[in-house]
């Protein structure tokens, strides 16, 4: 009897630029809660917004998990070829009456009031059709004017939002014909048989949206576990855009120790090399002491430790 898989994880980097530090504490805490776990561990390049994607970035980034002895499991799924994965989500939703067309362009919703997570709180304008003459240009999810979606976060507790009050009726088919990131990653999610998501807390407020799209289209909920945020000194994400240093390929343990205890875990004695770094890791892995914020600075740690 084969026994049921109770453990699948994955890492999902958009490949934007190379791994930073920010994006090896997701790698690094999605890996070891899944292997302390026994479970199984995916990669997938989330390149469905190819215009932020960067040629190349992709490799580099397996790269640099390989030199830094991270071990998936089967081959790197890439979501810029699973379109047809996308579109029959896409059409459930639409044919029960979930989905409707927005004619709004960025600039007519500019000025109203901010979602929770800082992009646009869309004020229903299409909500019960388009103006007339008007051409569709994205299609957005109806989100339910009352009731709040909630979900038990394994690290950061009880969370909850009131989609119509916090983000407005969402896009999942955007205005470039691209599919969004919220209608893809659950569809991704479900087809791959994850069971667990940990992440980055700048994807906390998402999860709301994303439970509701699995609700609606009866996908099992995975367990949710959203890691505090690398932050430099003026409290913004490392990212491409702030500039943040890869990790050095040729000498990874430094930083897998800095994320070691990013994540609230102490090595007694630091480990010489990095096949002893995961040999310990993952015995000594503790998700519970991994610290309860959705942000903490970055450490500034010497490729020289
Ligand atoms: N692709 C997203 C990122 O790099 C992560 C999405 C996820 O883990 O659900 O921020």
């Amino acid at each position: 009897m084969t026994p049921t898989l109770s453990y699948r994880g994955r890492f999902a980097p958009s490949p934007t630029g190379p791994l930073h530090f920010g994006s090896l504490v997701a790698a690094l805490g999605s890996c070891l809660d899944a292997r302390a776990n026994r479970g199984e561990w995916l990669v997938r390049m989330e390149d469905v917004d190819s215009p932020r994607c960067v040629a190349g970035a992709d490799r580099q980034i397996l790269k640099t998990l390989e030199a830094s002895g991270f071990e998936w499991d089967g081959e790197v799924v890439y979501q810029s070829r699973r379109s047809d994965l996308y579109r029959a989500a896409f059409d459930r939703l639409n044919s029960s009456g979930c989905l409707f067309p927005c004619a709004c362009t960025r600039k007519q919703l500019a000025g109203g009031a901010p979602a929770i997570d800082g992009g646009q709180l869309y004020d229903g304008r299409c909500r019960n059709g388009l103006p007339p003459g008007a051409r569709p240009r994205a299609w957005r999810l109806r989100v339910p004017d009352a009731g709040e979606t909630s979900f038990d976060d394994a690290i950061q507790g009880r969370m909850s939002q009131q989609l119509r009050r916090d983000v407005g009726d969402f896009v999942v088919l955007r205005a470039d014909g691209l599919f969004a990131y919220q209608l893809a990653v659950i569809a991704d999610d479900d087809e791959q048989g994850i069971t667990h998501v940990v992440r980055g807390a700048d994807l906390l407020d998402s999860t709301p949206r994303q439970i509701f799209l699995q609700q609606l289209l009866g996908y099992p909920q995975p367990v949710y576990a959203h890691l505090p945020v690398a932050v430099d000194a003026n409290g913004e994400k490392l990212s491409k855009q702030t500039l943040a240093a890869p990790v050095d390929v040729a000498q990874p343990l430094p930083a897998l120790l800095a994320a070691w205890r990013f994540l609230g875990q102490m090595p007694e004695a630091p480990p010489a090399r990095v096949n002893e770094f995961w040999e310990y890791a993952i015995t000594h892995w503790r998700l519970s002491k991994v610290p309860q914020r959705r942000a903490q600075a970055a450490p500034d740690y010497s490729p020289l430790y």
